[in-house]
């Protein structure tokens, strides 16, 4: 089923054959008719499933069709987790949009910076991609009405509700108009969620992905046995003796990120923390320099995990591993994507140990282990 079978605008089709999109993802397949005839969608899928592009190029073309609205009165509103996210969702928007004969002004809103520069941005915006409590405060100053909103997507809805939005979210769901479509998707479906299901989603399409396990097999992974205080050398070990140019590296604190990564500098290894903690400048800096490949350690924490795609990163290393195995899989789900065969190694302390072998049991798979003490560390 190739996308030109979708009603979707000829112009996005023209840039889906240019960015190489030759074929529908399984969720696109689904979600993309069910959204062009205002169906609500409830779609479990996770990040890296193509679950972006499954509601951006519909929801382009819908609006194609529209004429303009009321100033400050957006017609599509996602809401998002993390500011990350919102930039991430917005530049997809600027992707297929760009090139569509009627623009369409798309805004992402999120906390941690300036809000005038947001307020003075919002003036003409029809898709407005935020984090619940910005929003709050920008509807509050009567920045942007929520009265002509006719979609509402929760993206990463439960991540959302993981880090206590709940609230926020039921008190943006009362200014919205009754009638709407709803888009919902989550990587999973916990009881919070149900909740928040039956208050917005009414005779939804469900959509179910499953993560695909192929993407895990194409994931090399490797665990060293390592004593705390021998951490950081191996770490440096690793990277120095891997020759790696491109790795993420996960903490398990924003002290820690911050820790690891001027360790790495004082030993000649470029690096930088990304973390809540740091301005949002600092963030999209890092980030970006990151993905451009200009460099080389990117420490973070599990804020980094999910919703941030970045293509082709050969190199996922836990320095400290995460508490939940989904956690896990998620993290070095970052690697070994798009057919990119990648690395994943994981630093395992002798507390570890044990949940280091819950993860594998959870995860169906057995990690490679190499103990070390059999590796000569002084000088890293
Ligand atoms: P997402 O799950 O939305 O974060 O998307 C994951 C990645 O898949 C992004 O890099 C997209 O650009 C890419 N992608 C999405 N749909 C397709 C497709 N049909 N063909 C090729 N790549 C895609």
């Amino acid at each position: 089923m190739p996308f030109s079978s979708f009603n979707l605008s000829p112009t996005l089709l023209n840039v889906l054959a240019s960015l190489g999109y030759n074929q529908p993802y399984p969720i696109q397949k689904e979600a993309i008719p069910a959204i062009l005839s205002r169906k609500d969608v409830l779609a479990i899928a996770q990040t890296g499933s193509g679950k972006t592009a499954s509601y951006v190029l519909p929801l382009l073309t819908k609006l194609q069709g529209q004429g303009t609205s009321r100033n400050r009165h957006a017609r599509v509103l996602v809401l998002v987790p993390t500011r990350e996210l919102a930039i991430q969702v917005r530049e997809v928007f600027i992707l297929f949009g760009s090139a569509l004969p009627m623009p369409v002004k798309t805004l992402a809103v999120f906390g941690g910076v300036s809000i005038n520069p947001q307020m003075i941005g919002l003036q003409g915006v029809q898709v407005l991609v935020a984090t619940p409590g910005r929003l709050l405060e920008l509807v509050d100053s009567n920045a942007v009405h929520l009265s002509e909103i006719d979609t509402l997507i929760l993206d990463e809805a439960d991540k959302m509700l993981n880090l206590g939005f709940s609230e926020e979210m039921k008190r943006i769901f009362a200014l919205l108009p009754q009638k709407r479509q709803n888009l919902l998707f989550s990587a999973t479906l916990s009881n919070d969620l149900a909740e928040i299901n039956q208050i917005i989603l009414h005779d939804p399409v469900v959509v179910k992905i499953e993560p695909e396990q192929e993407n895990l097999d194409l994931i090399e992974q490797t665990g060293y046995f390592v004593p705390l205080e021998k951490k950081g050398p191996l770490l440096r070990y690793i990277i120095k003796q891997k020759d790696l140019k491109q790795v993420l590296v996960f903490t398990s604190s924003t002290f820690q990120a911050d820790n690891v990564a001027d360790k790495l500098c004082k030993n000649g290894i470029d690096a930088m923390a990304i973390h809540s903690k740091k301005s949002q400048g600092a963030r999209n800096e890092s980030l970006r320099e990151f993905k451009a490949g200009e460099l080389r350690v990117l420490v973070t924490t599990d804020l980094l995990s999910r919703g941030i795609d970045i293509e082709y990163l050969p190199c996922v290393i836990n320095y400290e591993l995460p508490r939940s195995p989904k956690d896990y899989i998620h993290r070095i789900g970052r690697t070994g994507r798009a057919e990119n065969p990648g690395e994943a190694i994981s630093l395992v302390t002798p507390e570890d140990q044990q949940h280091f072998r819950i993860i594998q049991k959870k995860m169906g798979k057995w990690v490679t282990m190499i103990d070390s003490a059999n590796i000569e560390l002084r000088g890293y």
